[in-house]
């Protein structure tokens, strides 16, 4: 095959019959190259299937009423779509006994756990049928295919890593052939499968690392990302309704932004491209004329600038005290054992070495676990343990050395003078980022004013 190209489309794109639809003209529109169609569920759908699941695994009966609504929509859709000449309710019928299966089985187990992916994994099981049947509408030949026959897992069910090896076999024996008949497989984002065929989950928003591990696996010539702005940017234009599409990023620069909080791309989505070089480009669904952003390892445009401001929100900083600074050293070895162990991402740390305090910002939602852990495992009566939730981390990412010491003074200056106070700061070690933990109610006004201050609403505009 010479060229293959793949089109993920996020939620927001899939969210109604009418985006469906304008989905498959999209599709139409590139079908110069062979492509490979990666869906996410329609929008909202995954956090319902998370309720549908937490509801069923504490034997909630409610969840019947989240299932009967999520059905009646997509009931809806297919009707909407049958209009252009393709049925599929039997078929989205069919897949909804499975999953009313699937959470009376969990309803009905012990554990809590038990469940979750293959509950949730229903939500791109079922999009896959609604735009395969709208592409078929418009006289696409295509295949609606579950990942869990292509994208191989290991068991870390909700954030299951792909076996690359054996993913690329089998995405290769399985989609190639209908390829090379004129077929275009429209394929779930977000799962896979472990060897012995239980469902797994990526992850959430891991539909774009979907798009880029099939493109690895097919030596793809590009992955289009389509949702519901236009590329990167240089904030979130739901916050900073200025904020301007970043033409070029490089694969790094991307994984920053994503990590410190850029929801438009999943984090992990640059690695299996850029192990290729592959690139990533990033489009509106809804505004097909505008160039939007190209992810590759060598960015046309490095000025030297600051490219953006991003927020991860609900984070916690866990400190760990201690009266004699020796104390703490043996502490923050067994905190690192214990992050490592149960895998708990620190998105800072701080330690000044003149007192006997070390930091972890960690995310809110496993911050009582780790506390938990240190607590039980320490005996010495020196240490003290806090736990300061409800904070952010406000990040600027440049994209060149040293970028950010050049612009030290711009940053604090701007968070002074908006009244936005720092609890930690630390700067990335090529000076290409710098991470602040403001407290979460001032998060907003902090991406406000850094965007402000640095003049980013003016990156377009300073170019041309
Ligand atoms: P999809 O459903 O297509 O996967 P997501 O909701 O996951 O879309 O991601 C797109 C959203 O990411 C945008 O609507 C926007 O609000 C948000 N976003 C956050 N930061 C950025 C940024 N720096 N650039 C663009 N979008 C961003
Ligand atoms: N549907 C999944 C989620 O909401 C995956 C994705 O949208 O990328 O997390
Ligand atoms: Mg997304």
């Amino acid at each position: 095959m010479d060229e293959v190209r793949i089109m993920k489309f996020g939620g927001s794109s899939v969210g109604s019959a009418e985006r469906i639809l304008q989905v498959a003209s999209v599709v139409k529109q590139y079908d110069d190259t062979p492509q490979v169609v990666v869906v996410s569920a329609v929008g909202g759908v995954t956090d319902k299937l998370v309720n549908i699941h937490s509801l069923a695994a504490k034997k909630d009966i409610a969840y019947k009423e989240v299932l009967q609504e999520l059905k009646d929509q997509h009931i809806d859709i297919a009707r909407s779509i049958a209009k252009y000449g393709i049925d599929i309710e039997k078929r989205i019928q069919k897949i909804f006994e499975e999953l009313e299966q699937q959470a009376e089985q969990t309803a009905r187990i012990t554990n809590r756990s038990t469940g979750y992916d293959a509950i949730v994994s229903f939500g791109e099981r079922l999009s896959v049928e609604l735009v395969a049947a709208a592409l078929e509408s418009k006289t696409n030949h295509t295949q609606a295919i579950s990942a869990t026959e292509l994208i191989r897992t290991n068991k870390e069910f909700t954030d299951a890593q792909p076996i690359l090896e054996k993913t690329e076999s089998l995405a290769r024996a399985r989609l190639l052939p209908l390829l090379r008949q004129g077929i275009t497989p429209v394929v779930t984002g977000f799962i896979g499968a472990t060897e012995s065929g239980e469902v797994t989950t990526l992850g959430r928003g891991a539909s774009d690392y979907t798009a880029t591990i099939l493109g690895y696996c097919l030596d793809a010539s590009e992955v289009i990302i389509w949702t519901d702005v236009t590329g990167v940017m240089t904030a979130d234009p739901r916050v900073i309704p200025d904020a301007q599409t970043i033409a070029d990023l490089s694969y790094g620069e991307a994984s920053e932004l994503s990590y410190y909080g850029a929801k438009v791309l999943h984090p992990l989505t640059m690695i299996p491209a850029s192990l290729k070089n592959i690139p990533i480009r990033i489009k509106n669904t809804f505004r097909l004329d505008a160039a939007g952003t190209r992810i590759s390892s060598f960015p046309e445009q490095s000025n030297h600038h600051i490219k953006a401001v991003t927020k991860k929100s609900q984070l916690s900083v866990v400190s760990i005290h201690s009266s004699d600074y020796d104390g703490v050293t043996s502490v923050v070895s067994l905190a690192t054992k214990l992050i490592v162990a149960h895998k708990i991402t620190v998105y800072l740390m701080t330690q000044a070495s003149h007192e006997g305090t070390v930091s972890f910002v960690i995310s809110m939602e496993k911050s009582e676990q780790l506390v938990k852990l240190l607590n039980s495992d320490i005996k010495d009566g020196n240490i003290t343990i806090t736990i300061d939730n409800d904070v952010s981390i406000v990040a600027v990412v440049g994209d060149g050395r040293d970028v950010i010491p050049m612009a030290m003074g711009v940053i604090f200056s701007s968070l002074s003078a908006g009244g936005v106070s720092s609890r930690a700061v630390a700067q990335g070690h090529s000076g290409k980022s710098l991470s602040v933990v403001v407290k979460s109610e001032d998060e907003l006004l902090a991406v406000r004013v850094l965007h402000q201050g640095l003049g980013l609403q003016l990156m377009n505009k300073r170019k041309a």
